[in-house]
């Protein structure tokens, strides 16, 4: 196994899937090194991490000492430049092209020239990204899904320049996470968010044109079409600064209207209201 040689890994950083990520790493008996900028960021990150694992020791799917280890795992860190030690990169931060490209150019002169450097985009193009970091053949989509320690699947994204070798090894590396992963082609959304997104796009407008009420729209879905949650839940779970990054990239992408971000998701994300995250988004958080 390739990804035995894979010890130590760099996760930038430390948000809602910057530290679920670094959760599952640990999980996997390897070390993480967690960077934010953000010292606060890093200290909510360890607790909530923390937590979680407190929640598998109370379903006995965990021993307690084995939760200090998992913690143990994981260094914080506030320089990017601490990363590189690191065997393999999972970048995480805001949906955003220019930052991200930034982020990929920095980890391109920093990281050893034989690492993979991987992103968690959910949209954004991973052939751009490759540019950036100057090393394309290394540069991979690896997209988790919310929240990273339940959810199996790992969308694996092959950017124009990455190689199979890379694939390879990030599909192992996803299968070590006890992940199953799907391979899918460099394009806007890729598939998860080219078909999720419009659909709580859809779900926003039916709020702003009065079609229904935001529990109405949710029970029609979740009864309706046996999803596990409403679509406007899940736009609170997922962030709804994020879903609104998201469509912004389709939109971008394709140039058709129909990826339109509804003008209720932009008002929302400009009042600060993100979601779950915020404690205020469709629903209330306390
Ligand atoms: P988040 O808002 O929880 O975290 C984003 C992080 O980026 C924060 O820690 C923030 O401090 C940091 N950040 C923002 N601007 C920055 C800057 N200029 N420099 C350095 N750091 C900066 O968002 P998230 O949900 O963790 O999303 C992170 C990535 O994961 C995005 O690419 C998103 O599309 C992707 N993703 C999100 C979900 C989801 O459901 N939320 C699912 C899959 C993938």
């Amino acid at each position: 196994m390739i990804t035995r040689l894979i010890r130590q890994v760099g996760i930038v950083v430390a948000g809602t899937m910057g530290r679920g990520i670094a959760q599952v790493f640990s999980q996997s008996g390897r070390k993480v090194i967690l960077y934010d900028s953000v010292a606060s960021q890093l200290l909510d990150a360890v607790q909530i991490i923390a937590s979680s694992l407190d929640r598998q020791v109370k379903k006995g799917q965990l021993e307690s000492r084995q939760k200090e280890t998992y913690l143990q795992n994981i260094e914080s860190v506030a320089g990017l430049e601490q990363l590189s030690p690191s065997d393999f990169v999972v970048e995480a931060v805001a949906e955003n092209l220019a930052l991200k490209q930034e982020i990929f150019y920095q980890l391109g002169n920093l990281c050893r020239e034989e690492v993979i450097l991987s992103s968690n985009t959910s949209s954004i193009s991973i052939t751009q990204l490759g540019v950036a970091s100057g090393r394309p053949d290394r540069t991979v989509g690896m997209h988790f899904m919310n929240p990273v320690p339940l959810m199996k699947l790992v969308e694996i994204v092959r950017g124009r320049g990455t190689s199979e070798e890379t694939l390879l090894v990030t599909r192992e590396i996803a299968t070590s996470l006890e992940k199953l992963s799907v391979d899918v082609n460099d394009s806007p959304g890729f598939v998860s968010n080219r078909v999720l997104m419009p659909m709580i796009n859809e779900a926003i407008f039916c709020v702003y044109e009065g079609v229904g009420v935001v529990k109405s729209i949710d029970l029609v879905m979740k009864i309706g079409m046996n999803h596990p949650l409403g679509p406007l839940a899940l736009a609170d779970l997922i962030g709804l600064d994020v879903c609104l990054d998201i469509m912004e990239t389709l939109y971008e992408g394709f140039n058709d209207t129909k990826y339109r971000p509804c003008p209720l998701l932009k008002k929302m994300v400009a009042e600060g209201r993100m979601g779950k995250k915020s404690g205020q988004g469709f629903y209330a958080y306390v």
